[in-house]
């Protein structure tokens, strides 16, 4: 555990303190329908690191997948899942998942987001359903290539509106706090510490219940689909207060990333290949039917790992991916973001194939909760990427994981509406302690180890995985978590430095989790065991921290 010393509080240091029922950690597609999901009469803060609409979500292309047409069925979504999952699915959590999914799609139109519309459709509520890899029908609803953009600014307007919801934008929360960590026989999630990014100043922010919905943590590697913020905050910050974390060896790696050198982290979606993109090695001959009979509409880990082999075997430093067979019109309606943006870089992807990698793109797994979406700290709930609830297993299908913000956050919504009139206001806080430490004199460390983690991450807890692999990542991890505990408690709290400390702590959760599971399935493949084997695991797999209590429920 490594939380600053509490006590005396040096003069001027420390801001007032907040006092809200409930406080939304993150303001994506979890955190803002949550907050618009529960009861107005709670006061509300959502926090963002920077500004609101900044996440995973806003960047997400191809949609949200729900059952929506006559000729689907929700035995089929729910299939489909169970398959991607690779037997380690929650099955009572992918039905409740995919059985809320029709009237999540609903609650966003009535929020305001537009769709795709198809005047041709017989069915699909008259919208344009898209097929990804892994669902056998067309059922993803989406706003052309751009769906998150449309979700999040959408919902961050309705949120501003709000009367009950305050926003603190360009916050970042340090760490919860616990009754725990006051010394309370009693453990109970009582607020968060967080730090005015623009004024340098930590508010100690109480409440009486606290959601993390702090997204993803495919920064730490080297090359990612994410934006910034997605530095896995909410699982470290969870594991550090007493949570147990689940399946942390599945990082999904997308397996079509914009290769360009100025192109930072650009995802070309799945849909391009659902709409009859071919993948392509150099030589121009097609990539995927060696690999798998559904070719290039195999889930994503199949494809990432065929990518990356191809690009191994061959020294090549991207493959291609081909929609050009299309019409113009037909790209320029279906894929005008893409088609902007690869225009941008010189490449017109109507006449011409486009060079792609594959990048981190998604953490399968997180904070363990219940199916309200509770943690294992009393008041501490946890939504979004930053969860494991046991919908995605061992690979998530695509366009699922919108689904499960939405439903998560409305099921969290509801259980804090039940609870709020049996929970008192949390007691006084001690205010955050910075008498013990000054202003860094060496930024370079937290620069130098951010670099350092994430490459050796890439290199040797990629796509591709070895024992020794994880054996060499584990010896530096444990080495850079030393020097960062260190710097920690010497220096004053910066963005990147509580960014840094967060990394390293899910990385090592990532490694530990890969070398617990001694086989191969979904998206971890380890050379060394390299046969899916029901008889070594069929579980998921658990870490516990050492503060770590069940709940009293
Ligand atoms: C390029 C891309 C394309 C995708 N396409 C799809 C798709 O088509 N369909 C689909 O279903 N999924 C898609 N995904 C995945 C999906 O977008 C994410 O899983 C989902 O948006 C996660 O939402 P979230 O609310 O959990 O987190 P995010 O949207 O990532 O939001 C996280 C929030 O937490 C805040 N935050 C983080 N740490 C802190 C902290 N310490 N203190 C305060 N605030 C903090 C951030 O500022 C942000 O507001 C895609 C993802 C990417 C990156």
């Amino acid at each position: 555990m490594t939380t600053k010393p509490q006590g005396s509080k040096s003069a001027g240091s420390v801001s007032e303190g907040l006092d809200h029922d409930v406080l939304i950690l993150g303001s994506g597609a979890a955190g803002l329908s949550l907050a618009l999901r529960l009861p107005a009469d709670l006061r509300v803060a959502i926090v963002s690191k920077r500004e609101l609409t900044e996440g995973n979500t806003l960047y997400a292309q191809g949609g949200i997948s729900a059952v929506l047409h006559e000729t689907d069925s929700i035995a089929s979504h729910i299939q489909d899942t169970l398959d991607s999952g690779a037997g380690l699915c929650d099955p009572q959590v992918v039905k409740l998942v995919v059985e809320r999914g029709p009237e999540n799609v609903r609650w966003l139109l009535e929020q305001g987001v537009q769709f795709t519309r198809d005047k041709q459709a017989s069915g699909g509520l008259g919208y344009h359903l898209t097929r990804e890899g892994g669902h056998s029908h067309r059922r993803v609803v989406h706003a052309a290539d751009a769906t998150g953009r449309a979700v999040e600014t959408t919902l961050g307007d309705v949120v501003r509106a709000r009367p009950n919801v305050d926003i603190l934008e360009n916050h970042i929360a340090i760490d919860l706090i616990t009754a725990a960590k006051l010394g309370a026989p009693e453990n109970r999630c009582l607020g968060a510490y967080l730090l005015d990014r623009t004024s340098h100043r930590v508010r100690a922010c109480r409440a009486r219940f606290v959601v993390l919905a702090t997204g993803g943590a495919s920064k730490v590697y080297l090359f990612t689909t994410n934006p910034d913020v997605s530095t896995g905050d909410g699982i470290a910050m969870a594991w550090r207060s007493g949570c147990r974390v689940a399946n942390m060896e599945f990082i999904q790696f997308h397996p079509t990333c914009l290769y360009h050198p100025h192109a930072k982290s650009f995802l070309i979606t799945e849909a391009l290949r659902g709409e009859g993109a071919r993948l392509l090695l150099p030589d121009g001959s097609r990539l995927m039917p060696r690999f798998d009979e559904r070719a290039e509409l195999a889930p994503r880990d199949i494809v990432a790992r065929a990518i990356d082999h191809e690009m191994k075997r061959l020294g090549a430093e991207c493959v291609y991916l081909d929609i050009s067979h299309r019409s113009p019109e037909f790209i320029g309606e279906h894929f005008p973001t893409i088609y902007a943006r690869c225009l941008d870089f010189g490449i017109d992807i109507t006449r011409q194939p486009i060079p792609v990698v594959p990048a981190a793109h998604y953490t399968c797994g997180g904070v363990l909760c219940d199916l309200n979406a509770q943690t294992d700290v009393p008041g501490l709930y946890a939504v979004g990427e930053t969860a494991y609830t046991g919908l995605h297993g061992a690979n998530r299908m695509a366009s699922n994981s919108l689904l499960e913000c939405l439903v998560f956050a409305e099921l969290a919504a509801a259980h804090i509406g039940q609870m709020a009139a049996r929970v008192p206001a949390p007691p006084a806080t001690a205010p955050w302690d910075e008498s013990r430490v000054t202003d860094s004199d060496e930024e370079v460390v937290v620069a130098h180890n951010w670099d350092e983690l994430r490459r050796f991450m890439w290199d040797y807890v990629g796509i591709v995985r070895s024992n020794k692999r994880l054996e060499r990542a584990k010896r530096r991890g444990d080495l850079l978590r030393y020097e960062i505990r260190e710097y920690y408690s010497s220096f004053r709290v910066t963005n990147d430095l509580l960014e840094l400390r967060n990394l390293v702590e899910v990385a090592d959760l990532i490694i530990r989790s890969a070398q617990h599971r001694r086989e191969s399935r979904g998206l971890h493949y380890n050379i060394d065991f390299p046969k899916c084997d029901d008889a070594v695991q069929r579980s998921p797999t658990v870490l516990i921290p050492d503060n770590y209590s069940p709940r009293p429920d």
